[in-house]
C-alpha cells in the first residue's frame, strides 16, 4: 500500500540549474525556496532549466557506482536500497571507490567524528572531480539532511544533497543532475513506499524497515531532525516484501525501526480494549507464518515501550530470535531524566527481569553514553554498576558528543575532553570482561547456527550467528560427507568463548 508518494516534493527543497560540465557555484545562492512567494520562480526556472538541457542518455551518462556508508544499521539498509536502483537505472558497482562514476556518500552525524570523517572522504573525491567534471558526487543521509544547502556552500562540487526520506525518490534526483542541476533535497515529506529493489549485501539476512523516523525527543539526540516523524509502513506491504524474500531463499530478517517499538501508534484502528490495532507485537504475530523465513529479529527498542505483550510474543513465537538491543543509555535516573529518556533504572532492571524469566539465555544489549553533561564521577559509576548487574552480552559506548540542534548540545557543563576518554576506556574494558565472562555459558553448549558465508579471514572456516546473535567460526570438516549450503542451520559444539565471538566444531 503507498502511503504518499513524494515526487513532487522532493525536489522543493532546493535545486540549481548549471552547466553539466561545468560548476555554477553561487547558482543555487540565488533562491530561497522555504519562501512561498518564491516557489513560482523557483519552478519556472526548473522547468526551463529541463527543457532546455535535459540530456539524451548516453553511455557516459551511466557508468559505475560506489557507495560508502557510515553509521547505523537504517543506513546499512538505505544504502541497500539505494544500491538496487542504481542497478536498475544502469550502473554496476564498482570496484574501487576511484574509478567509479558515481560515488555516494550516506552519512551519519550522530557523533562529530562520523561527520569529520565524511569531510576527509570527500575531499579526497573532490579533487578528482576537479579533473573529471562528470563524476557524480551525491551525499546522502542524516549530515545531508542536517546541512542541507550550507552543505553546498561548503563543498560546491556535490551534485546532489539528500536526506534519508529522499532514499526512495533517488532515480527522480539524479534524473535531475543529469539534467544539469545541483540538486538538495531535504525537506520533510511523507516516504513513499518501500518500492525499491534493495540490492542486499546479504543473500541469507534481509533488513526490513518498518518505521521510519522517532518522535522522541532525547536531549543529546540528532536523529528526530534528521529523520523525521514517525512513519510507519502498513502491515501488509511489510508482510509482502518479507515473502518476496523468502522467495529468494532469504532466511532471516531484522526488523529496523530508530524507535522499533513506537511502530503503529501513526497508524489508523484501535482494538475493543482500546489499545492501537497494529503495534510491533501485533506484526510479529502477522508475520510468523511466512514459509521459509526461519528467523526474526528487531531493532532497536526503547526501554519506555518495551512490554510485557512484546516480551511474551517473542517468548510464543519460534522464529523470534532471544536477542535484545535495549539501549539504557545511563545507569542513573538523574542523567535519564536528563536525557529525556523517559523511564528509570527500575522500569529497565523490570524489563530484563520479565525477559529472563522467559527466556533464560537470551543476550541482551544495550547502548550507554558516559559523560553526559554534568555527569558526576558517582553517577557515572552507577553506569559501570548498572553493567555489572545485569551482565549485559554486549553494550556499545559512545563518549558524549554534542550535536547541533540538540539541547543537550549548548548546556554550559559539558565534561572534559580528557575526562571522556578516560571514562570511554574504563567502560570499554568492563564491558569487554563482563561480555567475555558472559560468553562462558556457551562452552560445550550446542548451539543453533544460521550460516551466512565463509570467513573472509579465515576460508577453511564458515561463519554464522547463533539465535542470540553472537557470531561463531566454525571450522570445516576435512575429509568428510559433509555438506552445506549458506542459509543452512546447523549444530555447533561451542569449544571456545571470546569477548565477541565463538567458534565451535560441527556435531553430527
Ligand atoms: Fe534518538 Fe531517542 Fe529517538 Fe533513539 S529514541 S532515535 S535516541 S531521539
Amino acid at each position: 500500500m503507498v502511503k504518499a508518494v513524494a515526487c513532487g516534493a522532493a525536489i522543493r527543497g532546493f535545486e540549481s540549474p548549471r552547466s553539466p560540465s561545468k560548476i555554477r557555484t553561487q547558482d543555487y545562492l540565488t533562491f530561497n525556496f522555504e519562501l512561498t512567494s518564491l516557489n513560482k520562480t523557483f519552478c519556472n526556472v526548473l522547468t526551463k532549466t529541463i527543457q532546455e538541457e535535459k540530456k539524451t542518455p548516453t553511455d557516459s551518462s551511466i557508468g559505475s557506482y560506489w557507495i560508502t556508508t557510515f553509521g547505523c544499521q537504517m543506513n546499512k539498509a538505505d544504502s541497500e536500497r539505494m544500491a538496487g536502483t542504481l542497478e536498475k537505472m544502469g550502473y554496476s558497482k564498482a570496484i574501487d571507490e576511484f574509478k567509479a562514476d558515481l560515488v555516494l556518500y550516506n552519512t551519519c552525524t550522530i557523533r562529530d567524528s562520523a561527520q569529520q570523517k565524511v569531510y576527509s572522504f570527500l575531499g579526497k573525491q573532490i579533487k578528482r572531480k576537479h579533473s573529471l567534471p562528470n563524476l557524480k558526487l551525491v551525499v546522502a543521509g542524516c549530515l545531508a539532511q542536517q546541512e542541507g544547502e550550507s552543505l553546498l556552500r561548503r563543498v560546491p562540487e556535490l551534485d546532489l544533497i539528500m536526506g534519508p526520506q529522499h532514499v526512495n525518490n533517488l532515480e527522480n534526483l539524479l534524473e535531475r543532475v543529469d539534467s544539469g542541476n545541483q540538486v538538495v533535497a531535504t525537506e520533510e515529506t511523507f516516504i513513499s513506499e518501500d518500492i525499491t529493489n534493495a540490492r542486499r549485501d546479504s543473500s541469507i539476512c534481509g533488513w526490513v524497515n518498518i518505521i521510519y523516523g522517532c518522535n522522541e525527543r532525547c536531549s543529546y539526540c540528532v536523529v528526530p531532525s534528521v529523520r523525521g516523524k514517525e512513519q510507519s509502513r502498513y502491515p501488509d506491504a511489510i508482510r509482502s516484501e518479507i515473502q518476496t524474500l523468502a522467495n529468494n531463499n532469504y532466511k532471516e530478517i531484522t526488523l529496523l525501526g530508530q524507535n522499533i517499538d513506537a511502530y503503529g501508534r501513526d497508524l489508523p484502528g484501535s482494538t475493543k480494549e482500546g489499545r492501537k490495532k497494529n503495534t510491533l507485537t501485533d506484526l510479529l504475530y502477522f508475520i510468523h507464518d511466512i514459509d521459509g523465513i526461519r528467523r526474526i529479529r528487531f531493532s532497536t527498542s526503547h526501554p519506555k515501550y518495551f512490554s510485557k505483550r512484546l516480551i511474551k510474543a517473542c517468548y510464543e513465537l519460534d522464529k523470534v530470535c532471544e536477542h535484545f538491543h535495549i539501549p539504557f543509555q545511563s545507569g542513573n535516573d538523574e542523567i535519564l531524566r536528563l536525557m529525556a529518556r523517559g523511564y528509570t533504572i527500575d522500569k529497565y532492571k523490570k524489563i530484563i527481569e520479565n525477559i529472563r524469566i522467559l527466556m533464560p539465555n537470551a543476550s541482551i544489549t544495550a547502548d550507554a553514553i558516559v559523560a553526559f553533561p554534568g555527569e558526576t564521577e558517582n553517577q557515572y559509576k552507577d553506569t559501570l554498576k548498572l553493567i555489572s548487574d545485569i551482565g549485559f552480552d554486549q553494550v556499545m559506548t559512545a563518549a558524549y558528543s554534542p550535536r547541533p540542534n540538540t539541547p543537550a548540545a549548548i548546556w554550559n557543563n559539558q565534561i572534559a575532553e580528557s575526562v571522556k576518554k578516560e571514562r570511554l576506556k574504563e567502560i570499554n574494558e568492563l564491558v569487554e570482561n563482563t561480555s567475555r565472562k558472559r560468553n562462558q555459558r556457551y562452552l560445550n553448549n550446542i548451539e543453533s547456527v544460521l550460516i551466512e558465508g565463509l570467513n573472509p579471514k579465515n576460508t577453511s572456516q564458515i561463519m554464522g550467528r547463533t539465535r542470540t546473535n553472537r557470531l561463531t567460526f566454525i571450522e570445516i570438516p576435512k575429509n568428510t560427507e559433509f555438506k552445506y549450503e549458506f542459509g543452512d542451520e546447523i549444530n555447533v559444539k561451542i569449544n571456545e568463548a571470546r569477548s565477541f565471538s565463538l567458534s565451535g566444531q560441527i556435531c553430527n
